[in-house]
């Protein structure tokens, strides 16, 4: 075997070494699709969401230093001849931000010392992580490296998050989402079109437009709600406790959503959980963006919308 093919052999191998444990798919922020994933966490620690079935029942575990260790080492290897451009990190997992300070700081070291280009450090945070952190935590935090972190806030409706049991409330989200402002993180969010079904709608608008206005998230991956195969919410839907959205309407939901927007983000729907994908800046493209979506929302209600669209978002409906 040659030295060239021996590598790629050996990138190979630790690569499913690296993943192993985390299952068929998993989910990583989408504004961060294209950085290093470096796994520390495997699941989720709440795993309690009633429309979530993300972490396909991974029981959550921490990763040891030493694990985590052997992993970076192994990506080090996989980049060595591309290390100038190994810039942007993500900590893979549910919510790796769960971990103690001291933990996340000794795995910044560690990246930043095998990787010596590396700019920032990212991850999906719960609210409650964030809030378990004090001030000068955070600041350290910021310091070693980490920086747009991704909240999956869904929605600013107390009702919707209480009902899908999010167990994070309205002031939580905000008071989290204030603390990474104050230490100079950046933050995107993740919003759910239709958590909230047709019956908390105008709840979960309201609460959501309320909530973006008052934080200063760089970006937001709009998304909309799917019935994950095993998720708890599908029992509440046999049940008719929770009445589920037409795709057309959760679309009118963000479009309002977006409407009523008054901060500086970048509006990110392109999703292929979403009816139509879209993705512009806002204030500045507001207006076209509302003028595709009235365009589509026409077509489909003439019936002009391609059947696949359509047949897409329902094959996705029922995953
Ligand atoms: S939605 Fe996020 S916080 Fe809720 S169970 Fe899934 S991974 Fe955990």
């Amino acid at each position: 075997m040659s030295i060239t093919s021996e590598r790629v052999q050996r990138v190979k191998e630790f690569k499913q070494e690296i993943f192993r444990e985390y299952g068929y798919y998993y989910y990583v922020p989408m504004a961060e699709a294209y950085a290093i994933q470096v796994p520390v966490t495997v699941g989720c620690s709440y795993n309690k969401c009633l429309y979530c079935k993300l972490n396909q029942n991974n029981k959550f575990r921490e990763l040891s230093l030493d694990e985590i260790e052997n992993n970076i080492t192994k990506l080090r290897y996989i980049y060595e001849e591309r290390l100038d451009s190994a810039k942007r990190f993500l900590l893979a997992g549910g919510n790796p931000f769960v971990l103690s300070v001291d933990k996340l700081l000794k795995i910044a070291d560690m990246i930043r010392s095998n990787f010596p280009k590396c700019e920032y450090i990212s991850c999906f945070s719960r609210a409650d992580d964030i809030l378990r952190k004090s001030p000068d935590d955070l600041k350290a935090l910021h310091s070693a490296g980490f920086d747009r972190l991704c909240i999956g806030i869904e929605s600013g409706s107390d009702e919707v998050l209480s009902f899908q049991n999010k167990n994070i409330t309205f002031s939580q989200n905000l008071d989290s989402m204030r603390m990474l402002d104050e230490s100079n993180i950046k933050y995107s969010c993740y919003i759910m079109l239709g958590l909230g079904g047709l019956d908390m709608s105008e709840s979960h608008i309201n609460g959501t437009v309320s909530l973006l206005n008052q934080a200063n998230p760089f970006e937001l991956t709009v998304v909309t709600l799917v019935l994950f195969k095993g998720a708890a919410l599908i029992e509440r839907l046999k049940s008719h406790e929770f009445r589920r959205m037409h795709p057309i309407d959760a679309l009118k939901e963000g479009r309002e959503i977006l409407s009523r927007l008054e901060i500086n983000t970048i509006w990110d729907a392109t999703h292929k959980t979403n009816l139509f994908p879209i993705k512009g800046k806002i204030p500045e493209h507001r207006v076209k963006l509302l003028k595709r979506i009235d365009d589509v929302i026409a077509e489909i209600e003439s019936g002009d919308l391609k059947q696949y669209e359509l047949k897409r978002w329902s094959k996705w409906g029922t995953e």
